[in-house]
């Protein structure tokens, strides 16, 4: 057998376990033999990658490839071994600017070696040189996108530019030029492969990349860091069309369909739609003023609250995005099992985008060993609030706010929210009256079965435990 047909079906089965891979991390029971498969598939493309490479390389080849890949990995493990969970977004947004940016060299590498070379270009067949020639410049163009558009991303995340939207005069319409101006270049290029040309379609989709994220507001930066992903899944399998290597194709095509698919399920999850998330109109509100009077809000302390869930028949516990704050998790899970021992029905109310990315709260529940089967979706529980005694909102706020069922004016008017004031008794842990992610206020925090315990999330429920 060949090296080469040896590096095929290694591709094959890598292939296949990518497939595998992404079948299991869609259920918490699977997650860990999904990341095992995604591994092991990883490591065959690896090894038959550098196969392949060793036996067409120089000594000097050999050598960068080593070099690239030892820097690599220790950066990789560097980074991944300190990144918190609430870190996670702007972490994946910059890992996307290098596949951006390694679909652009790519781009450009097939130009200057078949294209720029009369020697190559006879190698390539007359009508194939075309498709070679389009394949550049797209790959090109999306690679670059990615890389412009993630890095802007990313300093949004972590706060080292604002999160304000840029509003250019008639942003839609320079958005909808480039896209034109790209198509006309892209024939003019597959006409007449030139190197300006190439260049100011960089220049264009690097301009253009930068521009649609600048222009969204940081309220909707997760949506487009899952977009982000998308675009590096097709820059991927463009590289691969041009490098003729079916594996890339394979898994930039899956890359690409689930980070799309994965931006709908946000999107739908925050009642958005995708286009005006991407064209950037939305995530402008901010924290809109609102001077209405919602009422007077009552205090419970820890240890009222440990006698009312002592007397509960069923509690059900909905966490949010302060609970990975106050790294609570544990302490969570720790009352899960008392409370359980009481013979107390106890069960997670989980929204989908509760906290910052999608199976955020999933992920710390697993961690904490909280039991899959109490854990459940926010459309399995929901028409179960008005038969629950207590629920705990451990430190959610928009995924709660009865303001997206009732108030048409509010701004996260249709959002699907989890109905927790449905419930005899709603216990709201956080530190302030202030608003959460969307910057609207919560009237639940204000309504007559309702009780705020103020304070760190995860030192209040310890000191329900010690009362326990
Ligand atoms: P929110 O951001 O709405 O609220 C979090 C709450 O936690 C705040 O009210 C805050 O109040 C409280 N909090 C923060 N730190 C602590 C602490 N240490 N102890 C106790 N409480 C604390 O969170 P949700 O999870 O309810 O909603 C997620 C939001 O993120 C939604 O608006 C969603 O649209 C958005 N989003 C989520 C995405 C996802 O994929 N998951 C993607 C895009 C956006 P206080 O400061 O008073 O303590």
């Amino acid at each position: 057998m060949s090296a080469s047909t040896a590096a095929a079906a290694a591709y094959i089965v890598a292939a296949l376990l990518f497939i595998l891979s992404l079948a299991g991390l869609s259920r918490h029971e699977t997650a860990k033999a999904g990341n095992a498969y995604g591994m092991a598939g990883m490591a065959i493309a690896l090894v038959a990658t550098i196969g392949l490479a060793t036996r067409n390389s120089s000594g000097v080849g050999i050598a960068l490839l080593v070099v690239a890949m030892v820097a690599g990995a220790a950066i990789g493990l560097w980074r991944a071994a300190r990144v918190e969970m609430t870190g996670m977004p702007e972490l994946i947004a910059i890992l996307h600017s290098f596949v951006g940016l390694a679909a652009v060299l790519v781009g450009w590498n097939g130009y200057l070696s078949v294209e720029a070379d009369a020697e190559n270009q006879t190698e390539v067949a007359g009508n194939l040189l075309g498709i070679h020639s389009a394949e550049v410049v797209i790959g090109v163009f999306i690679g670059a996108v990615t890389f412009t558009g993630s890095i802007v991303a990313f300093l949004k995340l972590s706060a080292r530019i604002s999160s304000n939207p840029l509003v250019l005069p008639g942003k839609n319409a320079l958005n909808l030029g480039a896209l034109v101006a790209f198509a006309v270049l892209t024939v003019v290029f597959v006409v007449e492969p030139n190197l300006l040309v190439l260049s100011a379609v960089t220049l264009l989709a690097l301009a253009l990349g930068w521009h649609l994220v600048a222009s969204i507001g940081g309220g909707d930066m997760p949506v487009v860091v899952s977009m982000l992903n998308s675009y590096s899944g097709w820059a991927a399998a463009a590289s691969g069309f041009l490098l003729g290597n079916d594996l890339l194709i394979i898994t930039g095509a899956l890359v690409g369909s689930s980070g799309a698919y994965l931006s709908y399920i946000m999107c739908k999850a925050m009642n958005r739609s995708f286009i005006s998330v991407i064209a950037g109109g939305f995530g402008i509100q901010g924290n809109v003023s609102d001077d209405r009077d919602y009422g007077e809000h009552t205090e419970i302390s820890a240890e009222d609250t440990a006698d009312l869930l002592r007397e509960a028949a069923s509690v059900v516990i909905t966490p949010g995005y302060g609970m990975a704050v106050a790294q609570a998790q544990g302490a969570v899970a720790e009352l899960t099992r008392k409370l359980r021992a009481k013979d107390i029905d106890v069960r997670f109310g989980i929204h989908p985008v509760a906290g910052r990315l999608p199976g955020h709260m999933n992920v710390l529940l697993a961690e904490a060993r909280v039991p899959y089967d109490v854990v459940l979706e926010m459309d399995e529980i929901n028409d179960d609030f008005a038969r629950t005694s207590v629920v705990l909102v451990i430190g959610a706020n928009d995924t709660v706010n009865p303001a997206a069922t009732d108030d048409p004016g509010s701004p996260i008017a249709g959002m699907p929210v989890l109905k927790v004031w449905e419930a005899e008794r709603v216990i709201v842990f956080k530190r302030s009256m202030s608003t959460g992610y969307a910057g609207v206020q919560n009237p639940l925090f204000f309504r007559e079965n309702s009780r705020m315990l103020f304070g760190d999330a995860r030192e209040r429920v310890e000191d329900i435990l010690r009362t326990l």
